[in-house]
């Protein structure tokens, strides 16, 4: 298998659909993947740790990393920052890894301005329904947070045909599937 070419891979899609379980499982399967650590200025979550799930900033130090372009794209979500460190990524991809961003729409849609040649892959949820219940059933956050989660997904599910692969998260096992056959395949068919 050729995997001496560095390449990125972006998996978007709206809050509560599933993204970051299925990067838990990819990276489970595929530790070869890389992932990339955001910075946020949201509050940690219980359980949540510092330098895996993410980078924790307040805004002063996420203004400076903007200024700096020290971030490959930034967004605002739901009343706070998320962004992607820019040197990591670009390093590892020139080292020849696979790196892979799980990440909202808007900084997923600055992505193929600055890499074109990213995979970007959206995740749907079967529909706004199952998503709302998803997320009401996550209670990871106030309710005030959640009206502005689901505010923002609907926005975010129209954005979907922007990108290269939509696949619809209905059984998770076979969206899993999916993704790996669209990050995998080509190179697969290569070495075939
Ligand atoms: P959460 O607060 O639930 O961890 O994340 C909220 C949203 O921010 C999710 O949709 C997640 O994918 C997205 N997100 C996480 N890191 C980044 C990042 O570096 N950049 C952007 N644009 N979005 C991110």
């Amino acid at each position: 298998m050729n995997r001496n070419k560095g390449k990125l891979i972006v998996l978007t899609g709206p809050s509560g659909v599933g993204k970051g379980t299925l990067l838990q499982s990819l990276l489970d399967r595929h530790p070869e993947l890389y992932f990339s650590i955001s910075v946020t200025t949201r509050l940690p979550r219980m359980g949540e740790i510092e330098g895996k799930n993410y980078y924790f900033v307040d805004q002063p130090r996420f203004q400076q990393m903007i200024a700096n372009h020290e971030l490959l794209e930034w967004a605002e979500y739901a009343g706070n920052y998320y962004g992607t460190p820019r040197k990591p990524v670009e390093e590892r991809i020139s080292q020849g890894c696979w790196v892979i961003l799980e990440i909202e729409v808007a900084g997923a849609r600055q992505i193929a301005q600055t890499f074109p040649e990213a995979l970007r892959i959206f995740i749907l949820p079967p529909s706004v329904e199952i998503l709302e219940q998803r997320i009401r059933n996550r209670a990871l956050d106030a309710e005030a947070a959640i009206e502005k989660r689901l505010l923002h997904a609907e926005k975010e599910i129209i954005a979907a045909q922007e990108f290269d692969v939509q696949i619809v998260n209905d059984d998770f096992a076979e969206t899993l599937e999916k993704i790996e056959a669209q990050i995998f395949a080509p190179v697969m068919m290569v070495g075939t």
